[in-house]
């Protein structure tokens, strides 16, 4: 048995109910096969039983009472995976999918992506299987609350900095931070995606979206293509999905499917002006379903079905893990797509991915194409640091700048470890390779 199996049999035995968490660490590890060859101390070191162990896990009740003044419990997390080349960073998501194999999950890829943005930034994770939907904005305010009063003596500017993810948004980020400052009696950033007038970086909101459609200009331009006039596919339509199609608009492309878990959207024209106003506020505000944007426009609404059956150019998942399988994969394909960009957090299945990269696919895995976002998170860090903030051009430049870099780095660790063209093997190892460095000059801890 190789080190790497041992190592994965390991994690299947001790927490054979986490079945993302497992499926996330293999998608690394898998990958790392050339590192681990060319590094034998790393065995002896046992990096890769640290590294797949988080470095602290809190569970914690969340009471609170909802409209009727009945009392309901949540349960909240925090993942604090590795801290190796920065404090722990990382969104919090507020689903009802959400347990700690899913928080786990989140935070391993948390760690790598972070370290591919090339900012001082460890890996961690939160959230809470509270589910925000149908929720008024008082029951969403006393939840929150709640949520900090107890994260709050976990979590510190230079210890732990939380921020947004799926169901939590500007409003909940701004009753996390209303009540961090209040019970510590201090206003700094221990949470990033604030609202500008109070920490916020300008071009936070759209930093995943943006920066998705920056690194695929970089994939289409290795092969010498451009975004211009290429067909999109889409699936979500929260922060990430309606960001992207701005920027995507703006670089001559066109998206033509936006979906949700019932059903997708088909408006062959593509989303622009006031239907991608409209679809804005559609879920950042209101959470309202996909349908509502078909039924406004007239558009085409495909009932229980998935968007990844429209022939597209390029398909760019935006939503949730394990939403495009390999089935499919198999369509996008055979329809004539050419370009995959996962957007959201381990949206293909692994089979699925086995197969794009068996076909020599351009696939962009999301360590990489999502990265964005948290990067912007850390120039929001660095901008509260100084006590001063950049111009939204400022930051859109340093945001395009590190998406390339990230393509950079990603291409160079394929070539190296022989495996041209494979964005996937080389997001993994050029994201692990920054943090094992540290973690081996900082000693067994
Ligand atoms: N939730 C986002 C992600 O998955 C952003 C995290 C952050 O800004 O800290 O990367």
């Amino acid at each position: 048995m190789s080190y790497i199996s041992d190592v994965l049999d390991e994690v299947k035995t001790r927490d054979p109910d986490q079945p993302e968490y497992i499926q996330a660490v293999e998608e690394v590890l898998t990958c790392l096969e050339p590192v681990i060859a060319s590094h034998p101390e790393y065995q002896k070191a046992g990096l890769l039983e640290r590294i797949v162990e988080p470095e602290r896990q809190i569970i914690f009740r969340v009471p609170w009472a909802d409209d009727q003044g009945q009392v309901q419990v949540n349960r909240g997390f925090r993942v604090q995976f590795n801290s190796a080349i920065g404090p722990y960073k990382g969104g919090i998501r507020f689903h009802p999918s959400v347990n700690l194999g899913i928080i786990k999950f989140l935070g391993f890829e948390q760690i790598f992506k972070n370290s591919l943005t090339g900012l001082p930034m460890g890996g961690g994770k939160g959230g809470s299987d509270f589910d925000p939907r149908g929720k008024s904005d008082h029951e969403v305010m006393r939840f929150c609350q709640s949520f900090m009063t107890e994260l709050f003596r976990h979590i510190g500017p230079d210890t732990d900095i939380p921020a947004g993810d799926v169901g939590v948004g500007a409003r909940e980020i701004g009753y996390m931070f209303g009540q961090y400052k209040r019970i510590a009696d201090a206003f700094q950033g221990v949470l990033t995606g604030k609202g500008v007038a109070w920490g916020g970086s300008l071009a936070r909101p759209e930093a995943t979206g943006f920066g998705t459609a920056y690194f695929i200009e970089e994939m289409l331009a290795s092969r010498g293509e451009k975004l211009q006039g290429k067909t999109i596919g889409i699936s979500g339509y929260g922060n990430v999905g309606t960001f992207f199609i701005q920027k995507a608009n703006q670089l001559g492309a066109r998206v033509v499917t936006i979906a949700d878990e019932n059903g997708y959207v088909h408006d062959p024209e593509g989303i622009s002006g006031e239907k991608l106003d409209f679809l804005m506020d559609l879920w950042c505000v209101y959470r309202r379903p996909a349908k509502d944007f078909a039924d406004e426009f007239g558009l085409e609404w495909v009932e229980g079905r998935s968007p990844w059956e429209v022939p597209v150019d390029i398909a760019v998942p935006t939503a949730t893990q394990n939403e495009l399988c390999l089935e499919d994969a198999k369509l996008l394909l055979a329809n004539g797509c050419k370009c995959i960009a996962e957007a959201a957090n381990m949206p293909c299945t692994a089979d699925a991915i086995d197969f794009f990269i068996e076909k020599d696919i351009l696939f962009g895995p999301a360590k990489a194409v999502n990265a964005g976002g948290v990067a912007v998170s850390g120039l929001e860090m660095s901008q509260n640091s100084m006590r001063y903030s950049w111009t939204f051009d400022e930051v859109d430049a340093k945001l395009r700048k590190i998406m390339a870099d990230i393509f950079a780095k990603t291409n160079q660790a394929a070539n190296e470890y022989n495996c041209k063209g494979n964005l996937f093997m080389g997001a993994n190892i050029a994201g692990f390779k920054k943090v094992a460095d540290a973690m081996m000059a900082q000693g067994v801890i």
